[in-house]
C-alpha cells in the first residue's frame, strides 16, 4: 500500500486594516492566512499544488475561506487574493520531484555509459568479458557466453549451460562450473549480426568492476 495525500502549511499572516468582518461587523479586526498544500507520498513532500487563502475574525472568531466569503465581503476577497498571488510555496515542498528527477538523471547516465562500454568491449574483446544472450525462440530466457580467448577477428567462447527468465543473469550465472568446457569460435562479425538481431543484449567486462 502506497500511503499518499495532501497536507498545508502556513506561509503568510496578515492583519488587514480598515476591513470589516462579515459576520460581527466590526472593523480592523481582520486577519488574513495563506497557506501551502501540497502533495506527499510516505509522507515526503512531492510538489505544491494550491494556495488557499483563509480570513479571520479575531472579534468574534468567524473563520472563511477565500471562496465562502459573501458577496458583501468584496474588498477582504480582494485583499486575500493579493496576498494569495504574493505568497510562494516554500522550496522544501518540491524536494521529492527534486529527488526523483535526480534519480532519473543519475540512471540515464549511468545507462548510457554502459551501452558506450558494452560497444567497446565487444569491438575489441578480451578473455573474461561475458555476453548476456537470448535465443528468440525462448524469448524471455537469458543465457551468458564468456570469451576465453581473443584472436584477429575471432572470439574463442564458452556457453553457460543454464538460462534463467532476468535480462541480467551475470550475477546468478557467471560462475566458472556453470559453463560448458567445450569453446567454440564466433567472429566479430558474427557478433556483430548477433547484437544488431537482438540475440547479443549486453556486455559486461566482469574483472574491472
Ligand atoms: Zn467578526
Amino acid at each position: 500500500m502506497i500511503i499518499y495525500g495532501t497536507k498545508a502549511t502556513l506561509r503568510r499572516t496578515e492583519a488587514a486594516p480598515g476591513l470589516t468582518c462579515p459576520a460581527c461587523s466590526t472593523t480592523d479586526q481582520m486577519w488574513l492566512n495563506v497557506f501551502s498544500r501540497y502533495a506527499h507520498v510516505y509522507w515526503v513532500p512531492l510538489f505544491p499544488f494550491s494556495k488557499p487563502a483563509v480570513a479571520h475574525c479575531a472579534h468574534c472568531k468567524g473563520t472563511w475561506a477565500e471562496k465562502e466569503l459573501p458577496a458583501e465581503a468584496a474588498e477582504l476577497k480582494q485583499a486575500a487574493e493579493l496576498l494569495r498571488q504574493h505568497t510562494t510555496a516554500p522550496w522544501w515542498q518540491w524536494s521529492g520531484l527534486v529527488v526523483l528527477a535526480l534519480g532519473l538523471v543519475v540512471a540515464l547516465v549511468a545507462g548510457r555509459r554502459h551501452d558506450q562500454d558494452s560497444a567497446t568491449f565487444l569491438a575489441a574483446p578480451r578473455a573474461g568479458d561475458v555476453y548476456t544472450v537470448h535465443d528468440s525462440d525462448t524469448a524471455r530466457r537469458y543465457s551468458l557466453l564468456k570469451v576465453v580467448a581473443a584472436h584477429g577477428n575471432t572470439v574463442e567462447l564458452v556457453a553457460n549451460n543454464y538460462d534463467i527468465d532476468d535480462r541480467h543473469p551475470l550475477e546468478e550465472l557467471n560462475q566458472t562450473d556453470k559453463y560448458s568446457k567445450e569453446p567454440f569460435t564466433l567472429t566479430q562479425l558474427d557478433l556483430t549480426i548477433m547484437r544488431n538481431k537482438g540475440q547479443l543484449t549486453d556486455v559486461d567486462r566482469p574483472e574491472q568492476e
